[in-house]
């Protein structure tokens, strides 16, 4: 996707009132965007584009490998893979404008999204919730066994669907799981739950912390980097 000499990649330009420079960025729902402020001289930005081309073309390779597309919005999956519990979950779609979105389970493996499966948002609340109920059902067990096995007790698990953590350990004890942890491989998914029980005894990420953590689960930091550059939830997913 690296653009020839001369061309440039697409891109929208925003103006935006509290802009006080010309910034760039690159998010699955618009893909490249230039914010300019207010009055900015348009005739400047291609210039602008040019010089961060390679920045812009690394960024966008990023999003097009989790299946997006310049200039489309990225549609639901065909299926979910829920990796962390070897299953695959097909996400199918019944479209009639008439009827709000619902979501139904036909079948133990098949998700239907039956209404208006135009409205993306309603739709991917729907799917969120689902997942939600699912990671519960995966992760509370899981979590009580390692926490006890492990000696680090927490105070309550709640399942969320935060767009940018895989978890969150709060002063007071209370974990936080993403939902889409079921879509990572087990041993992904697991570090997480590892590396949120350390936080019981440190919330920070100290040499002593990762002491910890690398003392009850060797490989700690591979894993966290693995977790990083992992690409398993649908861009869909991600919005
Ligand atoms: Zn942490």
């Amino acid at each position: 996707m690296t653009p020839p000499p001369g061309a440039l990649p697409p891109y929208t330009v925003r103006e935006s009132p509290r802009a006080r420079r010309v910034t760039l960025r690159v998010s699955p729902r618009v893909g490249l965007e230039v914010v300019v402020p207010r009055g900015f001289d348009r005739a400047q930005v291609p210039a602008i584009v040019r010089d961060r081309a390679q920045w812009a073309a690394r960024h966008l390779e990023r999003i097009a490998a989790l299946g997006w597309k310049p200039g489309t919005a990225p549609a639901p999956p065909p299926a979910l893979p829920l990796r962390a519990v070897g299953r695959e979950v097909a996400l199918r779609t019944a479209h009639d404008p008439r009827k709000a979105p619902a979501l139904r389970q036909p079948g133990p493996d098949t998700l239907l999204l039956a209404g208006d499966t135009g409205n993306d948002d309603a739709c991917r609340a729907l799917v969120r919730a689902w997942l939600k109920a699912q990671a519960r059902e995966v992760f509370g067990p899981r979590l009580r066994a390692l926490s006890s096995a492990l000696g680090l007790p927490y105070c309550a698990l709640r399942v969320r669907a935060q767009k940018t953590r895989w978890g969150s350990c709060s002063a007071s004890g209370t974990i936080s799981l993403n939902c889409t942890l079921l879509l990572l491989p087990p041993e992904l998914a697991d570090y997480v739950l590892y590396h949120e029980l350390c936080h019981t005894r440190y919330l920070n990420h100290s040499p002593d912390y990762w002491k910890l953590l690398e003392s009850l689960l060797p490989g700690a930091r591979t894993l966290d980097a693995a977790l990083d550059a992992s690409a398993h939830v649908p861009i869909w997913l991600r919005l």
